[in-house]
């Protein structure tokens, strides 16, 4: 009996019914949220968006059991990710996640988020991500120490200074990146400064890298302000999250003459008419933990934090924190995303017919992966720039890059979200096809 013959053309392309059920949009977490981003841009790719296809399939996913000894002499075993989206553009570049909620549906989104946001900077990078689901603050710093290490021992497969250059996400550090960078030497018989970027200035790091994120999102949101004729000059400030991201953009900000009427993070919400003292709260919340008990601001209901009186909020902690539930109570003229992925596409439409612009966490808050650019550059010359040219550099390519989307937006009439989407999907996709299917 003959065979069929092979079809050609679009029947041969996989219906999205047997894509893995990882792949699969459940539409409720940060994964099926980019899939929806991922659905506005194709429109707008031109002959591109035959590659589309690509942007829906991380390349790589790397699931690792991390078992370490407990200070009590127990074995405990935590599951760790690393996903690299896409390299098409260079090696993976993103950051580490420790926290209790870490799932590989999100670990797959932050790392797609990083392809995005690398491209749209247009640093040479691809996207990639990883993550570990522990409560780090149960742990010892022996047993971070211990799972840090095993985890990086772990990934050490498909990391390296070409292929996948972790860095510091939520609840990881210059401490977590100088042991995954003293681990991956360990193990490849060489030091190797540039495997991970944020690491301790004495150790390969860079001026600047620490609040280069809050320095981005303060960047990006003035030059956002400029174009809708907000004065930065006493405009009132509402941040969720107070960490390296929300506090350095708080206390830049403060500087221009903005005060933080309003700050939100996972142990309370608080609210100071006048704006807190920034410097304060950011003692308080080193000292504490987090900004319940301030002394210097009144307590408020974590549900009225969205509803405060403001005219810049900017979600600088986890996903999916503005919703359809919440979005129609913001008060903001604007909303800066620090954190990756805060605001869900229904949010997104809630807040345009609102008519409050949204900067989107894929330029927002590229800041960071900027200056871990600059890291990874200084470590191959091993020459070291002062930090008024790290943040001249930082600042010059961040405004850039937001005017070319800014403008994309105008001309195509779409929100920042889907221009910033246009910019970074075009180069990742136009790569793709330049560099062809192998075999
Ligand atoms: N974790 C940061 C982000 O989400 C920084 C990533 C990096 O520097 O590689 O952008």
């Amino acid at each position: 009996m003959s065979q069929a013959p092979v079809a050609l053309g679009e029947s041969h392309l996989a219906p999205a019914s047997t894509l893995p059920s990882y792949l699969q949009a459940d539409n409720l977490g940060p994964w099926g949220n980019y899939l929806q981003q991922v659905d506005r841009v194709i429109p707008h790719l031109g002959n591109l968006a035959r590659w589309a296809e690509t942007l829906k399939r991380p390349k790589r996913i790397l699931i690792v059991d991390v078992p370490i000894h407990m200070d009590d002499g127990t074995i405990a075993h935590f599951e760790g990710y690393r996903v690299q989206h896409n390299v098409s553009r260079g090696p993976g570049k993103g950051g580490v996640r420790f926290h209790q909620d870490v799932t590989l549906s999100e670990v797959m989104a932050l790392s797609a988020w990083m392809s995005v946001k690398n491209a749209a900077v247009n640093v040479p990078y691809g996207g990639a991500k990883g993550g570990i689901r522990v409560d780090p603050k149960k742990l010892s710093l022996g047993e971070l120490e211990r799972m840090t290490r095993r985890y990086t021992s772990e990934i050490g497969i498909i990391i390296g200074p070409n292929k996948d250059i972790p860095a510091p996400d939520v609840n990881t550090n210059e401490q977590v990146m100088a042991w995954m960078m003293d681990t991956y030497s360990m193990n490849t018989g060489s030091t190797s400064t540039g495997v991970v970027t944020g690491k301790p200035v004495d150790l390969g790091g860079s001026l600047g890298r620490r609040e280069a994120t809050g320095r981005g999102v303060f960047t990006v949101g003035t030059e956002a302000a400029r174009h809708i004729g907000m004065a930065i000059k006493g405009a009132r400030v509402a941040v969720q999250g107070f960490g390296n991201v929300g506090g350095t953009a708080a206390r830049l900000f403060g500087d221009a003459g903005a005060r933080t009427v309003a700050v939100q993070d996972h142990t309370g919400s608080i609210y100071q008419e006048a704006g807190v003292d920034v410097a304060a709260l950011l003692a308080h919340v080193a000292q504490t933990g987090g900004v319940a008990g301030f002394a210097g601001a009144e307590k408020m209901e974590n549900d009225a934090f969205w509803g405060v009186d403001c005219d810049i909020l900017i979600p600088a902690a986890l996903e999916q924190q503005i919703t359809a539930e919440n979005a129609g109570r913001i008060k903001a003229r604007m909303v800066i995303e620090g954190a990756n992925g805060p605001t869900t596409p229904q949010a997104d439409d809630i807040l345009a017919d609102r008519n409050v612009l949204v900067v989107p966490d894929v330029i927002a808050n590229a800041g960071g992966v900027t200056v871990s650019y600059f890291e990874w550059v200084q470590d191959f010359s091993s020459f070291f720039w002062d930090e008024d040219e790290i943040n001249a550099r930082l600042v010059k390519i961040m405004t850039n890059a937001f005017a070319g989307i800014w403008q994309v937006a105008q001309e195509k009439k779409v929100s920042l979200r889907t221009a910033t989407f246009i910019v970074a999907c075009t180069r990742i996709l136009h790569t793709r096809e330049m560099r062809g299917l192998y075999p």
